[in-house]
């Protein structure tokens, strides 16, 4: 029938459509008892102090291990996660093993870093956040002071008085709390003042373009002024490369995440990358 009424568009779309939902549908099942299965790992991406290059911690970043597609990352599941529910668990799960793991590393190694942790925007309105962050806490043996809770602008926007409360609860127990992706959405400015908030993290899509525009040391230096300015860490997330991370310093960045500096690492070879660039000792010489 589409096909009579115009060409073949319309059959065209419905078909990808069918396609599309099938994946979908068969990735909806699959994740369902995935975290009984024991298929998610937690991955940590270092993240520095500037201009000392010192390693002050790490970002959780979540991957499913998929029997039939191998790791599949955030970007082709969280959402869906987000929809079906499964968020609850899964954030929960992501908390506690992000403590457990960073915990127990620091204390093996005897260099404490400290752990940043990804919500949702759903996990922040929960009634049970605040104890299932304690929880967390106490059973890794983590100081409060040792997490950040990232959020994004989109999880505390909307809902400004419930939001408020709940990062002001959060705040009590003596974490930190992060604004994930500063600059990417449409929120305006206005709110960094507005709520309970510790750090910024700059949008990679703000870091990268700067090494290379005309104005984009003034760009930054003027970001970095502005967050410091309300009494805000700032940390550039995105780095690249080795001008980014020189242009990062020059502006007075306080910390930096990036691909040049590490990739998000498995456990076992965070351990590996702590041997080498953590210890205060291997500071003189600069990380490698
Ligand atoms: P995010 O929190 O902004 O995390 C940074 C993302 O940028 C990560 O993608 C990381 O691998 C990537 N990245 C790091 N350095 C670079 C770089 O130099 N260049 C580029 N192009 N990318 C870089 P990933 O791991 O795929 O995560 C995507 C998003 O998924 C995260 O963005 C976060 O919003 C969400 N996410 C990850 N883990 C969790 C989690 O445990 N819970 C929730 N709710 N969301 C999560
Ligand atoms: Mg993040
Ligand atoms: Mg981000
Ligand atoms: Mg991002």
């Amino acid at each position: 029938r589409a096909k009579a009424e115009g060409g073949n568009r319309y059959g065209f779309f419905s078909e990808e459509m069918s396609i599309e939902m099938k994946k979908r549908m068969a990735l909806e099942i699959a994740l369902r008892g995935a975290l009984d299965r024991g298929e998610f790992v937690l991955h940590y991406q270092p993240r520095i102090e500037l201009p000392s290059e010192k390693l002050m911690g790490v970002e959780a970043l979540v991957r499913w291990n998929n029997p039939e597609c191998g790791l599949v990352l955030p970007s082709d599941f969280i959402s869906i996660a987000e929809e079906t529910g499964l968020i609850d668990e899964l954030g929960i799960w992501v908390l506690r093993q992000a403590c457990l793991d960073i915990q127990g590393l620091s204390t093996r190694l005897g260099y404490q870093l400290c752990v940043s942790v990804n919500l949702s925007p759903k996990q922040l309105l929960s009634p049970n956040l605040v104890a299932q962050v304690q929880h967390a806490l106490d059973q890794a043996g983590m100081q409060p002071t040792c997490l950040e809770l990232e959020l994004t602008e989109g999880a505390f926007i909307h809902d400004m008085q419930a939001s408020t409360l709940a990062m002001q609860q959060l705040k009590a127990l003596g974490v930190r709390l992060a604004v994930d992706d500063f600059g990417a959405g449409h929120a305006g400015i206005s709110y960094l003042q507005q709520f309970p908030i510790d750090v910024v993290k700059l949008d990679r899509t703000f870091i990268t373009p700067n090494a290379s525009e005309p104005h984009g040391h003034g760009f930054m230096k003027a970001l970095s002024d502005m967050t410091h300015a309300l009494g805000l860490h700032v940390v550039a997330e995105g780095v690249e490369d080795k001008a980014t991370l020189d242009l990062l310093c020059q502006t007075q960045c306080d910390e930096a995440q990036g691909y040049f500096i590490a990739e998000p690492l498995p456990l076992s070879m965070l351990v590996t990358y702590v041997e080498k660039n953590g210890y205060p000792s291997n500071q003189l010489h600069g990380l490698t």
